[in-house]
C-alpha cells in the first residue's frame, strides 16, 4: 500500500515532496500526488507532513471507517 494522500488535509506545502528518498512525489495542481509504482512506502512522507495528510490505510478500510 503506498502512501494517499488526503487532499482535505493537505495545504500544500510540499514538505513531503522533500522528504521523499526515492521521488514518489509531484506536485499536480497545488497537490502532492504518489506514484505508486514508485512509493517504496518508508513513511517518511508520513512523518514530515505537519498536517495529518498522508496515510497508508486501504480505500476500502478509509470508507468502512467513514
Ligand atoms: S507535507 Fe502534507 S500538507 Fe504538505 S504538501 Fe505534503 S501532504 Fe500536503
Ligand atoms: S512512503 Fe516514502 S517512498 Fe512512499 S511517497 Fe512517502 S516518502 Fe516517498
Amino acid at each position: 500500500m503506498a502512501a494517499f494522500i488526503l487532499e482535505k488535509l493537505c495545504r500544500g506545502c510540499k514538505r513531503c515532496v522533500n522528504a521523499c528518498p526515492v521521488q514518489a512525489i509531484t506536485i499536480f495542481s497545488h497537490l502532492p500526488v504518489v506514484d505508486p509504482a514508485i512509493c517504496i512506502e518508508c513513511e517518511a512522507c508520513m512523518e514530515s507532513c505537519m498536517h495529518g495528510a498522508i496515510t497508508f490505510t486501504s480505500s476500502e478500510e478509509r470508507e468502512s471507517n467513514g
